[in-house]
């Protein structure tokens, strides 16, 4: 079977990663889009991901909950890094060789992010999370995400957001 796009980047807002819990992490919902995640790459698909961090924090809202907007943008940043490593977890416990790349630089914990690393790690057929979104406040993840899918050439963006999803060809 011909597969429609052989590059593809996948936008996950955090909720998606909460189940019905609304925040935190579902592991049940985790394991499912592993799993799913493992057959759409196992057909030799590019295949990347941006995942939010709605689930944990989101600078906007905790500003008007009195926090100071940067900060709380970039704590929503972090969010997408815990979001991203929980992701990397999952995949890797399938046999799918991950990398997460971070926007904001955080060595110990990941790789920063090197378009042109990016690009080999995906020729390699990792999959690749790209966490910390844009790296810049008053920014969101689905902005991360299209820029993402822009630098790496993917053919198209697919975004879940919450419980409903679309999809953008590049
Ligand atoms: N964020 C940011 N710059 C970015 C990406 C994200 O400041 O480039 C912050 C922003 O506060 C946002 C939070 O990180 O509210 C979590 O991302 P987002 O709201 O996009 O997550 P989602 O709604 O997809 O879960």
């Amino acid at each position: 079977m011909a597969l429609a796009y052989t590059s593809a980047l996948l936008k996950l807002s955090g909720e998606a990663l909460a189940g019905d819990r609304g925040v935190g992490l579902d592991p049940q919902v985790l394991d499912s889009l592993a799993d799913e995640l493992k057959q759409v790459h196992a057909l030799g698909v590019r295949l990347s991901l941006v995942v939010g961090g709605g689930n944990i924090i989101r600078g906007a809202t905790a500003s008007r909950e009195g926090l100071d907007r940067v900060s709380a943008d970039y704590m929503g940043m972090l969010a997408t890094v815990i979001n991203s490593l929980a992701l990397q977890g999952v995949l890797e416990q399938r046999g799918v060789e991950t990398r997460v790349m971070t926007a904001i630089r955080m060595e110990s914990i990941a790789e920063p992010y090197i378009r042109r690393r990016a690009m080999r790690h995906l020729e390699k057929g990792r999959l690749v999370i790209f966490a910390a979104g844009t790296s810049n406040p008053f920014f969101s993840t689905d902005t991360a995400g299209v820029l993402r899918a822009l630098e790496v050439e993917a053919q198209v963006v697919y975004m879940e957001i919450g419980r409903a999803s679309c999809r953008e060809r590049v």
